[in-house]
């Protein structure tokens, strides 16, 4: 039987990346997928190719669409209550979206300033706002939260990036961790993905331009390559599924070993 049969997952950021894959792989193991992102179109098209596989609606998955900006707090709400009246109970919850920057805190004035705004505002604010307009479904389901951190949930890379990007993902390891200890009881879980240096659509103008900067990863990750979206997806079906089920507070590290040196 496929792992995630009778979960409604949904997933922010569905539209590129990471969050698409991960959409994708839940699907494949029977889930019926909500796609979210703020590029709606892009949210669509990963919906549409959810429902033309056939093996996938064999499994029992499915998927449905809507724009979400998640840094707009009314708007993850409202999405929350419009998914609660029309496609269900949300039993998983995948904090994706997510943004990045490469300028330090040296850059200029305006930069830094706009930087912090924007990264805390996606990338902390809104996992807390879209936890926040779940939680009542995903404690009625004894659900299952997956943050995506980073290997910069816990250091700073030397690679130019920014103290706020940095700053957020600490920020998404803490609060991992501080749900984990208050929904517990409950039977919610909540986990985390570090994942390293992923070939997406977030760093393809790094990769097109700057082989120094790839070259300065690649020189500290044992495996040698660059991982791509496919492979966050198996820790991510781990963590969504019975599979994990002792398993709260983690972070699962996908990084081809960084951090392991
Ligand atoms: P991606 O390909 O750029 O995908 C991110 C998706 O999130 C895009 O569709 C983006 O839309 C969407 N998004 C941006 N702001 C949003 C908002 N306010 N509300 C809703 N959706 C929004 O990036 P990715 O590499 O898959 O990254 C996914 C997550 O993994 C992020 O949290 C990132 O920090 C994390 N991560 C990535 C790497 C890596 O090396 N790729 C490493 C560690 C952690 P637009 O394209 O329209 O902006």
């Amino acid at each position: 039987m496929a792992l995630l049969q009778n979960h409604i997952a949904v997933v922010t950021g569905a539209g590129s990346g990471i969050g698409r894959a991960i959409a994708i792989g839940f699907a494949r193991e029977g889930a019926h997928v909500v796609a979210l992102d703020i590029d709606g179109a892009a949210a669509a098209e990963t919906a549409e190719g959810i429902r033309a596989e056939q093996t996938i609606r064999a499994e029992g998955g499915g998927a449905a669409s809507f724009t979400l900006d998640v840094s707009r707090r009314d708007d993850c709400d409202a999405i929350a209550k419009r998914i609660a009246d029309e496609i269900g109970e949300v039993s998983i919850l995948v904090n994706n979206a997510g943004i990045v920057r490469r300028n330090g805190m040296l850059g200029a004035d305006g930069d830094v300033v706009k930087d912090w705004d924007d990264i805390i505002a996606v990338n902390l604010d809104g996992v807390f706002n879209v936890t926040h307009a779940f939680l009542p479904a995903l404690r009625a389901t004894k659900g299952r939260i997956i943050n995506i951190g980073s290997i910069q949930s816990f250091v700073h890379v030397r690679t130019p990036s920014s103290p706020a990007y940095t700053a957020s993902k600490h920020g998404v390891l803490g609060f991992t961790r501080a749900l984990a200890a208050e929904l517990g009881k409950e039977g919610v879980r909540v986990n985390a993905i570090g994942p390293g240096f992923i070939a997406t659509p977030l760093n393809a103008s790094t990769r097109a331009n700057n082989p120094e900067l790839v070259k300065t990863f690649m020189d500290h990750t044992p495996l040698g390559r660059p991982g791509t979206a496919d492979d966050m997806v198996g820790p991510a079906v781990f963590l969504a599924s019975d599979m994990s089920a002792y398993v709260t507070g983690a972070i699962i590290m996908a990084d081809g070993g960084y951090r392991a040196i």
